[in-house]
């Protein structure tokens, strides 16, 4: 069984990410995407959160991905899981730059892990999860971007941070 992880933040999955997921699919049979417990940037959904938004996402998928958190080390968490090939996206040059970056990290850190990456599609290639909540900050529509249960997780976040600031 050919196996995957696609590794990330997913703060919160978007349709760039569901978009690189179902590609993958199609060449792997399984996919763990691996969330990041501990990014070094500041998040606004928690793990847990993050972990339930993206089940929910891939619902009809779930026969073939497996969703969980990881701390520290990508490779540590490949090496646990006895699986070598690591999943990235790629949307523009400066994505490029960074992701080479870190797939050379990667190798270093841990000699037989390959890193694949996959070009966004063009619809989604400006979607980000950073763009995404300064938008709906701002009251713009969000359903280009996310599917409907992250939306509204989205609002509901909003919502209570307004209410605190009251
Ligand atoms: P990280 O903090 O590890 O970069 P992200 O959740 O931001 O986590 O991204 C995870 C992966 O998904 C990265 O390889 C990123 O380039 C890719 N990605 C994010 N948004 C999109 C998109 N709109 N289209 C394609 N790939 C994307």
């Amino acid at each position: 069984m050919l196996k995957i992880v696609y590794p990330g933040t997913f703060d919160p999955i978007t349709y760039g990410h569901i978009d690189i997921i179902e590609r993958g699919l199609r060449m792997f049979d399984q996919l763990i995407v691996a969330i990041n417990a501990n990014p070094g940037k500041q998040i606004f959904f928690s793990v847990e959160e993050r972990v339930d938004l993206v089940k929910k996402a891939l619902k009809k998928y779930k026969e073939r991905i497996i969703v969980e958190p990881f701390k520290g080390l990508i490779v540590n968490y490949m090496t646990k899981r006895n699986i070598n090939i690591i999943l990235r996206g790629i949307r523009t040059t400066s994505d490029y730059e960074y992701e080479f970056q870190m797939a050379l990290t990667n190798r270093h850190l841990c000699k037989n892990i390959e890193t694949i990456f996959i070009v966004a599609s063009e619809e989604y290639e400006f979607v980000s999860s950073s763009l995404l909540k300064e938008i709906a900050l701002l009251g713009g529509d969000l359903k280009y971007f996310v599917p409907r249960v992250v939306e509204n997780a989205i609002r509901k976040k909003i919502k209570a941070a307004k209410l605190r600031l009251d």
